[in-house]
C-alpha cells in the first residue's frame, strides 16, 4: 500500500510533514510520497521555483526520513493533471493499492478537477481535515476521511511572513508574529535565508 500526497509545497512546512507521517501510520502505508506539482492548475503563481521546492523537500526528509519524494509531475512535459498522474502511477505500481491524499481545502473544490470521477478507478481518495468543521460533502466517489490532527500552518502564511521580511529587510529583527521558526524545519529556513 502506497500513498501519494500532492501539493505545491511552496514551501513545504510542518503541517504537510507531520500530517504525512500521521496518515502513513493511520493507513499503515509501506511508502508515502510527497509529490510536488509543476504548474498548479488551481493556483496562479508559485513563490519558489521547481528546483527550490524539490531542494526544500529533500532538506525536510533529513528529519522526516520515513517519507519519500516523487517528482514525476515536475519531470513530465506539459500540464500535470491529477487524473493523468494517477494513470502513470498505476502503470508504475500495477500490484499496489494506491492512495491519493489531499487536504480538505482541495477536497472542497474537487468537482473542478479534471476527471475526478475516475480517480477511484486508480486510487483510494483520502481527505485530511484542515478545520474542525470539515464537511463530508457528497462527491459521488468513495472517500476516506482521515483522523489526522489539525495543524494550523499553511504555505500562504509562511510566504506572507517571508515577503514582509524581505520588503522591510529585517531578517534578524522580526517580531514574534512574523517569525517562521516552528512552522517549517530549521534547515529549510536557513536555505531560504541564503537565497
Ligand atoms: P497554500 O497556503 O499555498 O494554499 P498549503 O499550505 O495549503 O499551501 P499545499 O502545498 O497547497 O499547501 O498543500 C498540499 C496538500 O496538503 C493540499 O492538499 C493541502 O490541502 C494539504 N495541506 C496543506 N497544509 C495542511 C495542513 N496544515 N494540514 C492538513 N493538510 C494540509
Amino acid at each position: 500500500m502506497i500513498g501519494f500526497f500532492g501539493g505545491s509545497f511552496d514551501p513545504v512546512h510542518y503541517g504537510h510533514l507531520k500530517i504525512a507521517r500521521a496518515i502513513k501510520k493511520e493507513l499503515k502505508l509501506d511508502k508515502l510520497f510527497l509529490m510536488p506539482c509543476k504548474s498548479p492548475v488551481h493556483k496562479n503563481t508559485l513563490y519558489f521555483s521547481n528546483e527550490q521546492r524539490i531542494k526544500m523537500l529533500n532538506l525536510a526528509l533529513i528529519e522526516f526520513n520515513d517519507l519519500q519524494i516523487d517528482t514525476r509531475e515536475i519531470d513530465r512535459q506539459g500540464e500535470s493533471y491529477t487524473i493523468d498522474t494517477l494513470k502513470h502511477i498505476k502503470i508504475d505500481f500495477p500490484n499496489k493499492n494506491i492512495f491519493l491524499i489531499i487536504g480538505e481545502d482541495n477536497f472542497n473544490i474537487l468537482e473542478s478537477w479534471k476527471g475526478y470521477q475516475q480517480f477511484s478507478d486508480y486510487a483510494q481518495l483520502v481527505v485530511l481535515p484542515r478545520t474542525s468543521s470539515a464537511q463530508k460533502i457528497n462527491t459521488g466517489i468513495d472517500v476516506y476521511f482521515a483522523n489526522t490532527p489539525l495543524i494550523n500552518i499553511s504555505s500562504t502564511q509562511i510566504r506572507d511572513i517571508l515577503s514582509n521580511i524581505s520588503s522591510i529587510g529585517k531578517i534578524d529583527k522580526i517580531g514574534k508574529q512574523q517569525n517562521v521558526s516552528g512552522l517549517l524545519p530549521k534547515n529549510i529556513i536557513k536555505y531560504i535565508q541564503k537565497l
